[in-house]
């Protein structure tokens, strides 16, 4: 079974930190996910921060 790393998904519109998730370690990249932003009431781009 893989290692997943905790991460925090941040919204790239207005930098609210509003979920966790986690990650497999060898994934390319920084991971970007759309997510419902509870503050821009919208989906938007999310994206991990550490
Ligand atoms: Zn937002």
């Amino acid at each position: 079974m893989a290692t997943r790393v905790p991460i925090s998904l941040v919204c790239t519109e207005c930098g609210t930190r509003g979920y966790k998730s986690s990650r497999k370690p060898e994934a390319p990249g920084p991971l970007e996910l759309k997510k419902f932003c509870v503050t821009c009431a919208r989906h938007t781009l999310h994206r991990e921060a550490r």
